[in-house]
């Protein structure tokens, strides 16, 4: 019998690996999607939202709030829409030990075809269980290679179906700057993921990453995006150029970075690339873990405490030092909000007068959000605000009581009291034995 040769061989098996045959074996086009939106479950930057779990698959009925692949994301004009949320493939040539799709893990393989993710796409749309697509992947043969073929699903569905659906698009930092350009005609986000807060990090985690190169390719999106955004101002006839922005995630507790280090790369990246949004993605240890990774996961809270932060330097003026203060040792404080930690920290800037105090200071007040706050400065035009107006105009006013005056109201000596922050802090619950 005659040998082949390795490179006919070597073709051969990308060309099954490609096709979904794995083993021998051939996944179904469902089985591919369990495989694939499962793996797709560990980026968190398109923004799920979380909603009642519903199945009908017991019942006989139909509809599922779970179905496989599907995740809730904000369209740019605010709208929650459900996407299609899958991976074209899981095989990657590149190691990166926090990722479980990395090449030495032991997972389940397949991969789409660009026909077949475009034609899920459509089947879905059609049936009314999507809105759009979220399309990330793992990196095969090469970036270019890959991201070739990401940008092929979107310039099919545009060009070739007209298709007028949301399209995210997760692109690759190491692929040419062409693609990445392309990508952007068809797209309507993108993201690129800075994965971790230090580029040290990156090196010692993602060794075939490099945190430079992942900034050149954001800038040369973020600049792409700006100039798209000018000339669509001259001209509504200018091409389109992800008219979403772009955004990136970050994953926490993978490295020994602080929150400190955390929001100082996030406000770089808002500052100088124009970035949309950093989503943060808590760790979570994967199976068949590296050994060069944390054995536990991070607490979700840190997650949660970042998001907030986050917002306050996005919406709220803060700074990076500022919100720190009200943490310790570089690290934000997991019991109470970064907003309360701060005031309780500057209690000498309070109380805030809230029918004299400018926006800034009032954005400053804890349990006051960007809306009361517009609602108050609207409100105090045509009246001196007093206890009960504030009671129409937030949802709860304890949390804000001892760091305001009004009217016919003034905290006395509240913020003076030692047990203000135990006071201030939502209690522990107790978890419910019977809870769902
Ligand atoms: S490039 Fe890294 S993070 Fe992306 S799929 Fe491959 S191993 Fe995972």
């Amino acid at each position: 019998m005659t040998k082949l040769p390795q490179n006919t061989i070597k073709k051969i098996l990308e060309h099954k690996r490609n096709n979904g045959y794995i083993g021998g074996m051939k996944y179904t086009r469902a089985e591919k999607l369990a495989i694939l939106a499962d793996a797709a479950k560990y980026d968190a930057s398109c923004a799920s939202s979380g909603s009642v779990k519903r199945n009908s698959l017991a019942s006989g009925g139909i509809g599922s709030t779970g179905g496989t692949g599907i995740c809730h994301s904000y369209a740019p004009d605010g709208r929650c829409i459900s996407l299609l949320k899958i991976l074209m493939t899981n095989y990657c040539m590149f190691d990166c030990l926090y990722c479980i799709n990395r090449s030495s893990s032991n997972v389940q393989r397949a991969a789409f075809t660009v026909k077949e993710i475009v034609d899920l796409t459509l089947d879905f749309y059609k049936r009314n269980y999507i809105e759009g697509l979220f399309l990330s992947s793992g990196i095969t043969r090469s970036p270019d290679y890959t991201m070739e073929q990401l940008v092929e699903v979107a310039r099919q569905l545009r060009e070739d179906h007209k298709f007028g659906g949301y399209i995210h698009l997760k692109t690759i930092p190491e692929a040419d700057a062409d693609l990445l350009a392309r990508a952007g005609k068809y797209a309507d986000r993108l993201s690129i993921n800075i994965e971790l807060p230090d580029d040290s990090s990156i090196k010692k985690l993602a060794p075939e990453k490099d945190g430079a190169r992942i900034r050149r390719s954001m800038a040369a999106m973020g600049s792409k995006i700006a100039d798209a955004k000018g000339e669509r101002k001259t001209s509504k006839k200018a091409p389109l150029f992800s008219p979403g922005g772009h955004s990136t995630q970050m994953i926490i507790g993978a490295d020994d970075s602080n929150d400190g280090k955390v929001l100082q790369t996030s406000s770089g990246l808002y500052k100088g690339f124009g970035i949309k949004r950093v989503y943060y993605s808590a760790f979570s240890p994967i199976p068949d873990a590296s050994a060069g990774l944390p054995i536990a996961q991070p607490p979700l809270m840190r997650e949660h405490r970042l998001y907030q932060a986050d917002w306050l330097m996005r919406f709220y003026g803060f700074k990076v030092d500022e919100i720190l203060e009200g943490g310790n040792g570089g690290n934000l404080d997991l019991e109470i909000d970064p907003k309360l930690a701060w005031a309780l920290k500057n209690r000498h800037m309070f109380p805030v007068d809230l029918n004299l105090a400018d926006r800034e200071m009032l954005l400053r007040v804890p349990g006051l959000g960007t809306k009361s706050v517009q609602r108050i400065l609207t409100a105090r035009r045509f009246t001196a605000l007093r206890l009960q107006d504030l009671e129409r105009i937030c949802r709860s006013v304890k949390k804000l009581l001892p760091f305001v005056t009004l009217q016919d109201w003034s905290p006395g000596t509240q913020l003076d009291s030692l047990l203000l922050r135990e006071r201030l802090q939502p209690k522990a619950s107790q978890l419910d034995l019977f809870a769902a």
